[in-house]
């Protein structure tokens, strides 16, 4: 390992998912596939121009390049920093919806129950490996799917949740269930206390960019 990004630490204790998410899945998940993409990343901006970069900088920077090398890069920074916002998008306490974020599902999708129902199938129709977002824009909320190590956030819109649909988050609790671990993790650990903090996020940037 050479450079300078690290592994951040899991928000909750890695049984703490079971039994919707077991601790091998989380062990493997978090120790094996989200490592792998931090050292690739440290390998690969090692004496380059990324080097000295935040990490949202660089997936902006390389999303849609068509130069090999930093296609490779935008791969390995797009992972880190889906990772991280997935780990914080799960939380084993039930939480649920409140203030303006309880306002934005009522306004966008009518209630929480609708808004699940259409990121459960954002993430089962996700062909291949990708992801499943709620996001907002301009405080009208909305889900999107990408695939790969595509986010969101390399176009600038703000996310609130993301599900990773890739198969080494589910294939040892789930097998080729995708829909039954959607099923699980959109029903029962969603983090709705970070979701109303990221809608918070962008009632900020918007009030920042308007003074
Ligand atoms: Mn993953």
């Amino acid at each position: 390992m050479t450079g300078s990004f690290t592994l951040a630490p899991l928000p909750w204790d890695e049984k703490a998912l079971e039994p919707v998410i077991s601790a091998k899945t989380i062990s493997f998940h978090y120790h094996k596939h989200h490592q792998t993409y931090v050292d690739t990343l440290n390998t690969l901006v090692e004496k380059t121009k990324y080097a000295d970069m935040k990490l949202e900088e660089i997936v902006r920077a390389t999303a849609g390049a068509s130069d090999a090398g930093d296609k490779k890069i935008f791969n390995n920074a797009g992972q880190v920093w889906n990772h991280d916002f997935y780990w914080r998008s799960l939380n084993p306490n039930k939480t649920e919806p409140e203030g303006k974020l309880a306002s934005a599902i009522a306004a966008s999708f009518g209630d929480t129950a609708a808004l699940i129902a259409e990121l459960a199938e954002a993430g089962k129709t996700q062909f291949g490996s990708g992801w499943a977002w709620l996001v907002s824009k301009n405080g009208k909320l909305a889900i999107e799917k990408t695939a790969n190590a595509e986010t969101p956030m390399a176009k600038g819109v703000n996310c609130l949740l993301t599900v990773d649909v890739w198969e080494h988050a589910y294939y040892l609790d789930y097998q080729n269930a995708r829909p039954k671990y959607l099923e699980a993790v959109l029903g029962k650990i969603l983090n709705w206390e970070y979701a109303g903090k990221n809608l918070a996020k962008e009632d900020q940037a918007v009030r920042a960019a308007a003074e």
